[in-house]
């Protein structure tokens, strides 16, 4: 028999000693209050069976029944009365209370215990039928709730939606598949398998049916109804209940899609490394944090690299990594890795390698160290890169960035990186700088071409090129301009003869040619060296200035303090033109007027109005001195413009004086007259101030018909229609050609003083000057002849009929108060002409 648990309640005396007997194979508790009672059954869970001996205590008893039955976690505790015969009203009300069941006293042996077999029977079946429903609430929730996605399926055909295709879904089903219980239920599992996995799965679930697996498990795709694709592990079992012999099978689901991402994105970051390591200009590795660079680890990229096969250097078989490595490098690797290590930051370095055919190439080396969790070194990884196509690129960058491409000297750039050197700045030896001016060159490329003149610089820089030596340096700073650096000389005689040589050099090449060439020379010293702008037009104003006298064989010009004042010199006029031009100071540009006069009458026809600047600095600057300036600077233009005005001021007053009929000459430059709107300005001028332009007459130089004939002879046309007079200046200096003369639209022709002084020099008889007028006068033109010093001149001038004449001799160039006074005194004007 079962031994069953039985608290018994106010059972005493001779019952009590009873029930002891009789129950001694079961657990037997004693309990005489009703605190007592409950504190028993509330310890003592499976407790089966109360006796409560209600006679002995009738108001206690019931209180304890009362409790037990109202309380509902009592409801598998079988209660048993104990009464007296003939006690009914206490039997019926332990009843109605709740008790399961009464016993009359005397207490029979066999009664109790064929009583508690039956309580206990019942107890049982109640705890197992709980159980039950436990379980299945249980199951339940499992259903329901459980993270993985369930089906029970009733039917064999995967598309069918047959009456018999009885399916359940759990949520999570629905959620991962993405299709609703109803839907699912209608497309059966097979239409919302992916294509791919199809065929895998129905060839599983085939043999399932058949009976040849009791189950499978395989990942699949789900297709969700939005398109997507939902990666599951499905496993699929038969099910089998005791008492149904209908077909189920059970399919779980686990979404496996995170997971499926992350092996995809692993494959593809294999398959992109195995792609990176395989097509690396070089090899990966791991190796040992020691001086042979121990390889663990190296790609296939290796034998490209090195010549050697990777397992040549594994575990340094044939030889270490630091054997590769060239050995002026070894050193530098080590103690850089060092350096990075101990910061733990990443390590990268170039060096050469040498390769298993003793060949070396530069490499690039980039990794960092591996640290066990002691923050010990375990191994180094990284990539070593084949750079030495870089490196040529880089060095090929290098030359021609310091490198002239056509000559192969050094460029500008190298020459400025070399004066801008420190070390050359300290440096206690003397040096200088000696340029060689080619720009004439140029007119070789208009004659023969370019190629040409390129052909002959490079034959010219070939010979001083052999030259060169360690203490001088050779650069092409500009086209067609070329710099000896020269160091260590002793004195200027060493620069001397070493021009000379180059001029040696040099000139037999120039000589076929016909063209001339210069060379300037500066010295470098304390003040000067750390201007390289001004050193370079230093050297330049000097080689031009030897240029320019390349005719008097003065090939070679040091620059000197003279230079040096004459550039400063011609800075200050610069400044003070500037101003002028700009309007400031007009006052200091000042006309002075050389009286002209006419031969037939002896009378004053005319004044030459002659610039003169008066500085405040320099005193009166004679127009030879700022002219070319002004020039240079197209500030001739501006100033070109305030020279007439001030002329037709003077004019204004002769005019005033009664001197209308004099001619005011006027010396226009060549880029004056080239401009633009000069015929247009003039025009406006005269207008403005109401002169008739017949008593102007503007003085052109020869020179400016060099430029463009034709355009030249069309303004002065304009000019001539205009009303002006046109005078050649200078007549005889430059490009004299009496043949085209005759077409040239002027009035006059100025004989210039180099013809008038030869008057005082040779034999009035050989002398051509007459020649001149005369031919002057055949093609029509009236003649002026300058720089009348002596009368033998003015005598033989006008013997040979000569129209004017201009000079000292007359006059010198006069200020306003003076020429008019001159005038005045000079020649009397007649009444018809006022
Ligand atoms: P130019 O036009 O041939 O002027 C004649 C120059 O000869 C003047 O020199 C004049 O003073 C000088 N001269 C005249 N007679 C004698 C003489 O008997 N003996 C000597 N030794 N010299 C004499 P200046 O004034 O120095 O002018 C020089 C040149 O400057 C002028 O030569 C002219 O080409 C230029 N020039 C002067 N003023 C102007 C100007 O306003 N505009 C431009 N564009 N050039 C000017
Ligand atoms: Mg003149
Ligand atoms: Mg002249």
């Amino acid at each position: 028999m079962l031994t069953v648990k039985i608290l018994m309640f106010g059972v005493v005396g001779a019952e009590h000693a009873a029930m002891k007997e009789f129950l001694c194979e079961h657990l037997v508790y004693d309990a005489h209050s009703v605190s007592q009672a409950l504190k028993i059954i509330d310890s003592t869970p499976d407790i089966s069976l109360c006796i409560v001996d209600i006679d002995a205590s009738y108001r206690k008893g019931m209180k304890l029944l009362q409790t037990i039955h109202g309380n509902a976690s009592f409801t598998t505790l079988r209660t048993l009365v104990l009464t007296n015969p003939g006690q009914i009203e206490h039997e019926s009300e332990a009843l109605i209370t709740g008790a399961s069941d009464y016993l009359h006293k005397p207490i029979n042996k066999e009664i109790i215990r064929a009583r508690i077999h039956v309580h206990q029977t019942i107890v049982n079946q109640r705890n197992q039928n709980r159980s039950a429903q436990e379980q299945e609430l249980l199951l339940n929730t499992i259903f329901w709730q459980a993270p993985i996605g369930i089906s029970i399926c009733h039917s064999s055909a995967p598309n069918s939606n047959a009456d018999d295709n009885i399916v359940s879904f759990n949520p999570m089903f629905e959620k991962i598949t993405g299709w609703a219980k109803d839907e699912l239920m209608k497309n059966g599992w097979a239409k919302i398998t992916h294509p791919e996995d199809l065929a895998e799965d129905l060839h599983n679930f085939q043999k399932l049916q058949a009976g040849e697996i009791s189950g499978y498990s395989m990942e699949k795709r789900y297709l969700k109804p939005d398109g997507t694709v939902v990666w599951v592990h499905m496993i699929v079992s038969q099910l089998s209940l005791k008492d149904d012999h209908t077909y189920k099978h059970m399919c779980l689901i686990q979404d496996i899609t995170g997971r499926k991402e992350m092996e995809k994105a692993l494959i593809e970051s294999e398959r992109s490394m195995s792609v990176l390591l395989s097509n690396l200009p070089g090899m990966a590795y791991r190796c040992m944090y020691d001086r042979m660079w121990t390889m663990q680890f190296l790609s296939a990229g290796c034998y490209e690299l090195t010549g050697f096969a990777p397992e040549e250097l594994l575990g340094n078989r044939k030889l270490s990594y630091e054997h590769v490595i060239a050995p002026e490098y070894r050193e530098d690797v080590w103690e850089g890795w060092k350096r990075v290590l101990n910061k733990r930051e990443p390590f990268t370095y170039e060096y050469e390698i040498i390769t298993a055919r003793g060949t070396r190439k530069w490499v690039w080396e980039t990794g960092q160290g591996v640290f066990n969790e002691a923050g010990e070194v375990e191994a180094i990884e990284g990539i070593i890169l084949d750079i030495s196509d870089r490196k040529k690129f880089e060095d090929e960058l290098t030359y021609y960035t310091d490198h002239d491409p056509w000559t192969g000297l050094y460029n500008r750039r190298s020459f400025l990186k070399m004066l801008d050197n420190s070390s050359f700045l300290h440096n206690s030896q003397k040096h200088a700088l000696i340029s060689i001016n080619l720009s004439t060159i140029h007119t070789l490329s208009m004659r023969f071409g370019f190629h040409y003149s390129q052909k002959f610089v490079k034959k010219a820089v070939n010979a001083l090129n052999a030259l060169c030596s360690n203490d001088c340096l050779l650069f092409n700073i500009h086209e067609y301009r070329f710099v000896f650096y020269i160091k260590g000389y002793r004195d200027k005689n060493d620069l001397t003869s070493f021009c000379q040589t180059i001029f040696h050099t040099l000139s037999a090449m120039f000589a076929t040619e016909r063209i001339g060439w210069g060379i300037g020379i500066v010295e470098l010293h304390e003040q000067n060296r750390n201007d390289t702008e001004i050193l370079l037009k230093n050297l330049l104003v000097a080689s031009e200035h030897a240029l320019a006298n390349f005719e008097n064989e003065m090939n070679f010009c040091f620059f000197d303090k003279e230079m040096e004042q004459k550039i400063a010199r011609e800075e200050a006029l610069t400044k003070e033109l500037f101003h002028i031009a700009a309007g400031r100071l007009t006052e200091n540009l000042i006309l002075h007027y050389q009286p002209i006069l006419d031969l037939d009458g002896d009378t004053i026809c005319g004044f030459e109005a002659l610039a003169r600047l008066k500085s405040d600095s320099l005193g009166m600057v004679a127009p030879m001195d700022f002219i070319p300036i002004a020039e240079k600077t197209k500030l001739i233009i501006p100033l070109g413009y305030l020279i007439i005005q001030k002329a037709f001021q003077f004019y204004q007053r002769l005019k005033a004086n009664g001197y209308e009929s004099i001619c005011m000459s006027i010396n226009i430059s060549a880029i004056q007259l080239m401009k633009n709107d000069f015929v247009e300005s003039l025009q406006t001028m005269v207008q403005d101030s109401c002169l008739d332009p017949s008593h102007f007459s503007l003085e052109i130089t020869e020179s400016v018909f060099t430029s463009n004939f034709q355009e030249v002879n069309t303004i002065l046309g304009q000019l001539k229609e205009m009303g002006f007079q046109i005078a050649l200046d200078d007549f005889g200096t430059g490009y004299s050609s009496f043949a085209r003369e005759r077409e040239m639209n002027i009035d006059c022709l100025k004989i210039d003083k180099f013809f008038i002084d030869k008057l005082v020099d040779i034999n009035p008889h050989q002398a051509i000057t007459g020649d001149i007028v005369s031919m002057a006068h055949k093609l029509g033109h009236c003649v002026v002849a300058e720089g009348v010093e002596h009368k033998q001149q003015l005598d033989y001038l006008r013997h040979f009929n000569c129209d004017k004449v201009q000079g000292y001799f007359i006059s010198r160039p006069l200020e306003e108060d003076h020429a008019i006074a001159f005038i005045q005194i000079h020649d009397k004007p007649s009444t018809t002409d006022r």
